[in-house]
C-alpha cells in the first residue's frame, strides 16, 4: 500500500507553502528544533509530480523563513534494516524491565503497514492472538511498535494494523496529543520493552480536533475537563484557521505534526534515541471510510 499523505484532499502545509507564510509553532519547546513548522512542503516534494499544479507556486513563494530540513522529513537518524544494536528477541523475555532493542525502526514500520495493508483489504491475519501467543507474552513483552491514538471507537490500532497480543504498546488519548504521562508512558515502552518506532496516530473527522475548532470562537470555556483535551490541540487548529477547505482535516494533520515534533524534541530520552538512530518517529492518518493509515 502507497497512500500518499498529499492526496485528493489539500494538504496544509502545501497551502501553507503557497502562501508563503510560514506557520508559527507554538506548542512548548525547549528546543530550538522545534521552532520548524511541521511544513509538510518538503515531505510533499517527492509528490510534487503528482500535484503539478502545485509545484510553481510552492517554488516561487517558499519562504526564506521555512527550514531546510522541516519537522516531517524522513528521519536522518533512522537506522538501516540491519541495526547493529539488534539484541535477540529473547533477550529480555523472562524480564520485562530489561533494555532490549526489537525490531529496527524501519522494520517496524514495514511491518506496520503491511498489516494496515491486510486490514484494507478485507484480509485480516489477527495474528498473535493465539493461546501460545498470550502464554507467551505472558513472560515478556517487546512490542515492535509504539501507538499514540486517539480514543475514537473507530480507530483501534490492534485492529487498524491486524496485529495481536504483545505486539503494540498504544497510549489513546481523544485528540492524539502528548502530556507528561503520555511521554512518560512512551518512554517507558522505548527503554524497558524495547520498542523502536512511534506512530501519532490521527484520523479523519476527529470529534476532538472539531470540537477544539468549534471552540476556538467559543466565548465560554468546554465544560468540565474537557479543556485539557482541547488546549493541547489548538495550537493546530490557529495554525490553520485562515485555510480554504476542510479546516477540521488540516487541523487533524497539523496536529499529528505538531506532536510528532514534540516527542522527536522531547528531552532527555526521545531525543537522544532518535540521535543514536535506534529510534524513529512519524505521523499518521487514518481514513475512516478506506481504513488506509497514511505514514511518513
Ligand atoms: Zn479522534
Amino acid at each position: 500500500m502507497e497512500v500518499a499523505w498529499n492526496g485528493p484532499k489539500v494538504a496544509p502545509y502545501e497551502a501553507n507553502a503557497e502562501r508563503a507564510r510560514p506557520i508559527p509553532i507554538v506548542y512548548q519547546t525547549t528546543s530550538p528544533k522545534k521552532k520548524a513548522p511541521p511544513a509538510e512542503s518538503e515531505a510533499h516534494a517527492p509528490h510534487a509530480a503528482d500535484h503539478p499544479h502545485d509545484t510553481p507556486a510552492k517554488t516561487a513563494h517558499d519562504s526564506p523563513a521555512a527550514p531546510a530540513v522541516p519537522a516531517a522529513a524522513p528521519d536522518p537518524h533512522a537506522v538501516p534494516a540491519a541495526d547493529p544494536h539488534a539484541a535477540p528477541a529473547t533477550a529480555a523475555a523472562h524480564d520485562p524491565h530489561a533494555a532490549v532493542d526489537g525490531l529496527s525502526p524501519a522494520d517496524s514500520l514495514a511491518k506496520l503497514k503491511t498489516g494496515n495493508d491486510r486490514f484494507v483489504a478485507g484480509k485480516p491475519e489477527h495474528p498473535d492472538q493465539s493461546v501460545a501467543r498470550r502464554s507467551e507474552v505472558a513472560k515478556g513483552q517487546h512490542p515492535y511498535a509504539i501507538i499514540l491514538s486517539c480514543s475514537d471507537s473507530r480507530v483501534p490500532p490492534e485492529l487498524v494494523f491486524d496485529a495481536g497480543l504483545g505486539d503494540l504498546f498504544v497510549v489513546r488519548v481523544a485528540g492524539n496529543t502528548a502530556d507528561e504521562s503520555a511521554i512518560g508512558s512512551i518512554e517507558y515502552a522505548v527503554e524497558h520493552l524495547g520498542a523502536t518506532l512511534i506512530v501519532v496516530l490521527g484520523h479523519e473527522r476527529c470529534g476532538a480536533v472539531k470540537a477544539a475548532v468549534d471552540s476556538a470562537d467559543a466565548t465560554a470555556p468546554a465544560p468540565g475537563h474537557l479543556p485539557a483535551v482541547l488546549e493541547p490541540i489548538a495550537p493546530a487548529v490557529k495554525q490553520v484557521k485562515n485555510f480554504p477547505g476542510d479546516t477540521v482535516d488540516f487541523a487533524v494533520r497539523a496536529n499529528v505534526a505538531n506532536t510528532v515534533e514534540q516527542l522527536k524534541t522531547s528531552d532527555p530520552v526521545l531525543s537522544e534515541r532518535l540521535k543514536s538512530g535506534k529510534l524513529q518517529i512519524v505521523g499518521g492518518r487514518y481514513d475512516l471510510e478506506t481504513g488506509a493509515v497514511e505514514l511518513k
